[in-house]
């Protein structure tokens, strides 16, 4: 199969187009802009690999997109705005990449003969749940920009399955960590603020809690969706590895053996989500199950970072 990846040179696309090269026979195309959150250090070991070609450019050049789409059998949509933060400060660039480039990338595949359109989508488009978990069937009710131009996406892309047929598979991932996230990101920059004995400035009373999924379960899981997934659905996609923020801060400091005394609690995000939780059995019906423990991932994500 020759898959196009669009983000590919940021954090989950970078592991994924690593993951294609070098654990399966897909030829892969890496379409990225190279924003502040894209690089090619990350694609180090793969780029100049013969199954694999970058573009850098935008997914919403109709022009290039096009030529790009008429040449693959897949599209993984990657590409995104994807810090929170940024998003509070200002959604221009949120609304323009995450809904019309995805916009740009559905009308491309509509127009061509593409086997599987894969829409990267998140566990943020629903919104935050008290108790329980979410499953593919809940109400979208994203509750920050950011959130929200990815519910645009995501409901966008259904809706090119429905009226056009365009083959659409969608994905919604709780958070995820390892090696090559943007040190903009939670756990890289507490892992770097404490191995330089920096304060750690953590969100509220850090009792907001997430499902932490590592990188490369992510990668396995979008690759069983690739070729399993059914069109038309959404498939979850979470280790059930649930924990405070507060004590994922402890967990870093431990691991980088720096002092509890770093924690310094700020102001709270406006809109914070208090928790985050993912019923994953149709995606484990497909045969994927997640192999990292939190402990393990954290271990290999601190041995890049430090
Ligand atoms: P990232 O910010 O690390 O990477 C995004 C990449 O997209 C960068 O390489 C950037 O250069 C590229 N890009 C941005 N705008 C572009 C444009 N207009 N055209 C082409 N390329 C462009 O993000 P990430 O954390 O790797 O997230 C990847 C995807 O996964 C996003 O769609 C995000 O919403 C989704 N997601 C992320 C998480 C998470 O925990 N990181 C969880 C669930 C879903």
């Amino acid at each position: 199969m020759r898959v196009l990846v669009t983000g590919g040179a940021g954090f989950i696309g970078s592991n994924f187009v690593h993951h294609l090269v070098e654990n399966t026979d897909d030829s892969v195309v890496t379409l990225d802009a190279l924003t502040y959150a894209g690089s090619k250090k990350n694609l180090e070991g793969v780029l100049d690999h013969s199954r694999h070609e970058f573009v850098e450019g935008d997914i919403r050049d109709r022009e290039l997109v096009d030529q790009l789409v008429a040449d693959v059998d897949a599209i993984v949509n990657f590409a995104a705005e994807s810090h929170v933060d940024r998003s509070i400060e200002g959604a221009e660039p949120f609304v323009s990449t995450n809904v019309q480039g995805t916009q740009t990338l559905l009308d491309a595949a509509n127009d061509a003969n593409i086997e599987r359109f894969i829409q990267i989508s998140t566990d943020e488009v629903y919104g935050e749940i008290e108790d329980g978990e979410f499953s593919e069937e809940d109400t979208l009710n994203p509750r920050n920009p950011y959130a929200a131009t990815k519910a645009g996406a995501d409901l966008l892309a259904q809706s090119y399955y429905t009226t056009h047929d365009v083959p659409v598979v969608i994905t919604r991932s709780s958070n995820n960590f390892g090696p090559r996230q943007h040190p903009e990101k939670l756990i890289p920059k507490f892992l770097k603020r404490a191995s330089e004995e920096r304060s750690l400035p953590v969100y509220g009373d850090g009792e907001n809690v997430r499902e932490w999924i590592y990188v490369t379960d992510n990668c396995r899981a979008i690759d069983t969706v690739l070729r399993e997934g059914v069109v038309g659905q959404a498939y979850n996609i979470g280790s059930g590895i649930e924990l405070q923020n507060i004590e994922v801060t402890r967990r870093i400091l431990d691991e980088a053996d720096a002092s509890k005394d770093l924690i310094e609690f700020v102001d709270d995000r406006a809109g914070h989500d208090q928790r985050y939780a993912l019923d994953t059995s149709k995606i484990e019906a497909l045969g994927w199950e997640p192999q990292l423990s939190f402990e393990e991932g954290l271990e290999r994500t601190a041995n890049y970072y430090l």
